[in-house]
Parts: C-alpha cells; structure tokens; sequence
C-alpha cells in the first residue's frame, strides 16, 4: 500500500462545493488502495481577509497573536474537509499543526521546522482512516506557542510530513495545470512544464512564483521527497521537480531537445514577478567601516528577508552615501521602526520607503553555459520603455527591480523576447490570485 500526502491549497476549498469536491478526489486516492495524508489551506482568501482585519485593529500586530489569529483559517478548512469525507463512508480524522507534531523554532509568522512527530497521523492512518493536518501551522516547544511557517507553508507542512511519513510521492494541488513558465494570470502565453529541476524552481519561488513555497522546495530536496504540482480540477498530469544535480539537468534537457527535435537550447525556463516587495533607502550614512553591518544587524533581528542591497557610491564633499535594500512588504514597518530607532546610535540621516516597486527574474540552469543573457534582458525592457532600478544576479538568475505599474507589461515583454510564449492561452481554474 503506498502512501500519498496531497496538500490542497485556499482556492481548491473556497466553499462548500469545492470543499466536497475535493474530499471525493481525497475519497478516490483511498478507494485506489492508498493510505492517504492530507495538507490543507484555509479557504479561498480567509488568510488575507483575517490579516487585513487584524490591521483594522492594530499597525503592526502583535506577532504572537496574528499566529493565534490566522491558524484559526487552516481549522475551520480541515474540519469541513474530514466531515466531508466522513459522509462519503471513509473514516477521516482532522488534526492542528501541533497534533500533527510539526514542531517549529519559536520565529512568529516565519517558523521554521525542527521536528515532525506525526505520531496521531500514523495512528489514524494505522486505524484505516484518511488524515487531514492543518496546513502552515506548527507549535514551538521553546516558546510553548503556536506558530506559523510564513505565507504559502501549507506546501511545506505536506512535504515535511511526505518526508516524515516516508510517503512515495507529495502532490500539490492547486488551481492551474501546475509549473508555466510565467504566472499564467500575468503572461496568458506562458506554457505548462512537464519536469523543472529543484534548483531551478527554488530560484523560481525566491523570485516570488508563488505557485511553491520556497521551503517547501528546498525541504524536499533536502529529504528526497518528490514533489507533483497539480491541478485540483481535473486528472492531468502536472510538473515533476526533481532532485537533480546541474549535470543532470543538463543531460534531460538534451534528451528532451532530442526527442522533441528542438535544435536550440532553452536557456531560460521561467520568468518570476513579485509585488509583494518594498524598498527602504537609508539616506545619508557615513562611508565608515562597520556602518552596512550595524544596518543590517538592525534588519536581521527583526527576521526580515532582505533580497537586493545596494550601496552608492559615496559622495566625496560630505563622505555619505546612500544604502538601499528590498525586503517584504510585511516587513517594512516593523524594519523602519527598528532603523529609526537607532538613527542616532549609526548616524544616518534619513529613511525612505517605496512600496511601489515590482521584481522581475529570469531564471534558467541553461544561463550558466550562456552569456549574454543580462544583455538580452536589459534590451528587451529597454525596447518597451520600461527602467530599470535595481540589478542582482547569481548563476541562474537575473533580478531587476522596476516600478510596479509596469511590472506585468516587463513579464510579458520578457516572456515573449526569450521565445519562451506558448501557442495557446493558459488555463486558470480558480483564486483571485491575492
Ligand atoms: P494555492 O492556494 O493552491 O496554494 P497559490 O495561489 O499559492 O495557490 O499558488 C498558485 C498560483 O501561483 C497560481 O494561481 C498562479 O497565479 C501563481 N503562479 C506564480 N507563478 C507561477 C508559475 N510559474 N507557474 C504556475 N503558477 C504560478
Ligand atoms: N493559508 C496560508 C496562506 O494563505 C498558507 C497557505 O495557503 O499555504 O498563506
Ligand atoms: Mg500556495
């Protein structure tokens, strides 16, 4: 008997239709001789709904309890998913993060896994029943608290109980055909992927694709765990990421030019865009040693992700220069008012904070073996009169940051200038795409 966790995100279990639907699907992977662990979202947009309410009440909330506020979103989810399934005539039994043992480091809206003790889930599934696990959601042994493992954890709630549970695959399904080369509510010519390696779509998910949770990906790769992301709203295959070294990747992609008789390497395989950035500028730091290190020691303790930094050159009348970096939205206010608060100790004299910029990545194994790629992209963007404000890149990804009203037109410009449109426009199933 194989077992399969299937992790069903927010817009597959909006309502009460898509919710039973879902459990016959669930019903279905049962009926075909499988022990079956679920990992569910909280329905439709409930998580953003609840924290715009929490912001009604307070600027920045307190963390410990926006965790409390929003895992209450996974339980109502897997509660109606297991009476659902219990009316088809499968047992099914629903479980917290902390019943499930998804034991997390005590870092509110951020947690990181420690430890999986799915020792209840193993039960049920042992007594015949289907299990279904709140996703996202975990407990801290250090804080005693709930926590919460960043937006989109559901995806890594599934894998690391695949991965605990041994289970023989670990199917994301979600509300498009699976891995495009694009967002597909953004670029409509962007084409499904049959197979991406994990490196890649690891690079993918950093760049803000968030059809994966980036610690879901690199958490499978790390365990072995072989991740299918798919459509909740029918039975096509979707994409395979594999585990696989660069030289692999390499090889299938020459076997598959083969069989397919493409003669042109791709060297891109997907272009990311991301919204959900804001860039703060500390204007007027002193180019003295050690002042970068005291900024970003500030950033860090308040566990915010930065992505891109960059630091003027400083000007030779005053010796001040200008440091800016991205970072998430979420993070913005609760950096400033830590930056701000030591203004004096590191000497600054101002912040800026632009939450109107958008983030564009081009991302390919093949850009290792190809130069010119940068060059392409500048070009491209350049042609459709879109600027460019800030560049980072590593070995197989290309940033650029422009304003955010254009961000979209940039995806699809670039999109179209690496050959990467499909013939036909993609499917959308569901969401809102919030
Ligand atoms: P779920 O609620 O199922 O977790 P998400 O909204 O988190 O779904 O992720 C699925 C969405 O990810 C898609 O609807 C799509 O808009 C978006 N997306 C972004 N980049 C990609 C990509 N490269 N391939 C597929 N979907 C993508
Ligand atoms: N409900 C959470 C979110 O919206 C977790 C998830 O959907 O994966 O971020
Ligand atoms: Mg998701």
């Amino acid at each position: 008997m194989a077992l399969i966790v299937q992790k069903f995100g927010g817009s597959s279990v909006a309502d009460a239709e898509s919710i039973k639907r879902v459990a016959k699907r669930i019903v279905e992977t049962r009926q075909a001789g499988n022990e079956v662990v679920v990992a569910v979202s909280a329905m439709g947009d409930t998580t953003d709904e609840l924290i715009d309410l929490a912001h009604q009440v307070a600027l920045i909330p307190e963390p410990r309890e926006l965790d409390m506020l929003l895992t209450a979103g996974e339980r109502i989810s897997m509660a109606l998913l297991a009476m659902a399934i219990k009316t088809m005539g499968y047992d099914a039994r629903s479980f917290t993060g902390s019943q499930a043992g998804m034991i997390t480091d005590a870092v509110h809206g951020a947690a990181r896994i420690v430890d999986v003790t799915p020792g209840r889930v193993r039960e049920a599934l042992d007594e015949g029943a289907i299990a279904i696990v709140a996703g996202f959601q975990g407990f801290s042994r250090e804080s005693r608290d709930i926590t919460t493992l960043g937006r989109g954890g559901s995806d890594t709630t599934a894998v690391a109980l695949a991965a605990a549970l041994d289970a023989s695959v670990c199917e994301i399904y979600t509300d498009v055909d699976g891995i495009f080369t694009s967002d597909p509510r953004i670029v409509p010519l962007a084409q499904k992927i049959d197979t991406i390696s994990s490196e890649e779509m690891l690079e993918l998910a950093a760049a803000g694709a968030k059809v994966l949770h980036i610690r879901a990906v690199e958490y499978a790769r790390r365990h072995g765990v072989t991740l299918h992301v798919r459509s909740s709203f029918n039975n096509s295959e979707g994409t395979l990421v594999i585990n696989e070294t660069p030289d692999e990747t390499a090889a299938r992609i020459r076997r598959e030019m083969q069989e397919n008789g493409i003669v042109e390497e791709p060297i891109i395989s997907g272009v990311a865009t991301d919204l959900s950035e804001a860039k703060i500028t500390v204007v007027g730091v002193p180019d003295t040693l050690g002042k970068a290190a005291a900024i970003f020691d500030v950033v860090t303790k308040q566990n915010a992700n930065v992505d891109m930094i960059v630091q003027n050159v400083s000007a030779a009348a005053t010796g001040l220069t200008d440091i800016s970096f991205t970072l998430p939205k979420a993070d913005g206010q609760r950096v400033l008012q830590a930056l701000r608060s030591e203004q004096e100790t590191i000497g600054f004299q101002s912040l800026q904070y632009d939450d109107q910029i958008g983030k564009l990545a081009l991302v390919g194994a093949g850009m290792r073996t190809n130069t010119g790629v940068s060059a392409q992209l500048f070009r491209a963007l350049a042609d459709a009169g879109i600027n460019i404000g800030m560049i980072s890149t590593s070995e197989i990804r290309i940033s650029v940051v422009t304003r955010a009203d254009v961000l979209a037109e940039a995806a699809r410009v670039v999109h179209h200038a690496f050959g990467l449109d499909g013939d036909q426009q993609a499917v959308v199933y569901a969401g809102t795409g919030r």
